[in-house]
């Protein structure tokens, strides 16, 4: 296998960025942290926050004049829009795509809308992507801390000969070459994430975790214990993965949960549980699951608001919430 650069802080240039007017659209999750980090970069940065929600006072509080968007693509030279994915179309087609200057640096925190050509950007802008991967808040509180967030860059269009080197200028502005930068495209980055989010980390660990929890409670045990064996400890485990792979979990399990996960894992997750995801990642290359999604919001998204209700209000969300109230200390 070859091994993929890591950028660091003595590769990335924050000059490049000195005359530019960066506008961040939105203010939610991502647009409050990468708009701080740049500002504390020393960068010129403006802030469009539609008014009327809690976003909208939380720019105000943090000091920004926030705009509305064709106002800060109108005096932007950098235009990086942080709008939910299936907002941007519209978004882009009415306020951005009649205001953005030319010669423009247009750029993302995740690929949705370029790869499933939903913004089909001019020629003459540079269309980059630069991805933390990590959610909002902590992409903040890294940065206030000295640290960041490893962060992902691609460059889809490179009109100015130069879009690479200012992704990584702005991926120093939010602290991602403190940790480490890597290069993809908009195609590997998009599919990878939703491959990701939905086969593993959100709709498998999700259901896992139910499913070990409700085999357990429908068997007669207590449903406090089902919790702390099923969910409560996910994180205890993943932390030593994160910190040192299976092998450090492994030595740090008892020789009994490890004889365990040899003879049991692999009756969980099957062969047939890899032909599905094989399936899951196609739908998602071929543009089914983007077209369904897009189609689920168009169409007011009764699907979506049927299954947050049902998984809000499984046993494990009552029961998982009347033990993490008296569990104070986990709570940060
Ligand atoms: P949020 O939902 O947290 O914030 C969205 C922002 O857009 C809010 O300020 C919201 O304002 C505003 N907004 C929503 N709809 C509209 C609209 N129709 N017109 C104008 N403004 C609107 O989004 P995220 O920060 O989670 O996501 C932004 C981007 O970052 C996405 O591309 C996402 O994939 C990407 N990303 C997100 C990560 C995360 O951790 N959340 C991680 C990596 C990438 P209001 O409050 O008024 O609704
Ligand atoms: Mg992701």
């Amino acid at each position: 296998m070859t091994q993929a650069t890591m950028y660091y802080e003595n590769d990335a240039n924050l000059k490049l960025l000195e005359n530019k007017t960066i506008a961040v659209l939105g203010y939610g999750s991502q647009g409050h942290a990468q708009a701080l980090n740049l500002k504390d970069s020393g960068l010129n940065v403006i802030v469009a926050q539609r008014p009327g929600g809690d976003n909208y006072k939380k720019a105000i509080k943090d000091g920004w004049n926030p705009l509305s968007v064709a106002e800060a693509v109108k005096q932007a030279d950098w235009v990086h829009i942080l709008l939910p994915d299936e907002a941007q179309k519209k978004v882009w087609q009415e306020d951005i795509k009649p205001n953005i200057k030319r010669g423009a640096v247009l750029s993302f925190s995740h690929g949705f809308n370029i790869r499933f050509k939903q913004i089909v950007p001019s020629q003459d802008l540079d269309v980059i992507m630069i991805a933390p991967k990590g959610p909002g808040h902590l992409v903040r509180r890294q940065y206030e801390e000295g640290k960041g967030v490893p962060c992902l860059i691609a460059v889809e269009q490179n009109a100015s000969g130069k879009a690479k080197e200012l992704a990584l200028a702005y991926a120093k502005g939010i602290g991602g070459t403190r940790c480490g930068v890597l290069e993809t495209t908009f195609k590997e980055e998009t599919e990878t994430d939703l491959f990701g989010e939905q086969a593993v980390l959100c709709g498998g660990l999700v259901e896992l975790i139910n499913s070990g929890f409700e085999t357990l409670v429908a068997a007669g045990y207590q449903p406090e214990i089902a919790y702390f064996e099923c969910c409560h400890e996910v994180k205890l485990i993943v932390d030593l993965i994160f910190e040192g792979g299976f092998s450090k979990m492994n030595h740090s399990i008892s020789d009994t949960a490890e004889y365990g996960e040899y003879t049991t894992g692999r009756r969980i997750i099957t062969e047939q549980t890899k032909t599905e995801m094989k399936k899951i990642l196609d739908d998602i290359q071929s543009g089914k699951f983007s077209q369904n999604w897009l189609k689920e919001n168009q169409e007011g998204r009764s699907f979506f608001n049927k299954e947050r209700k049902e998984v809000s209000q499984r046993t494990i969300e009552t029961v998982g919430a009347r033990l993490r109230a008296k569990m104070a200390w986990a709570q940060k």
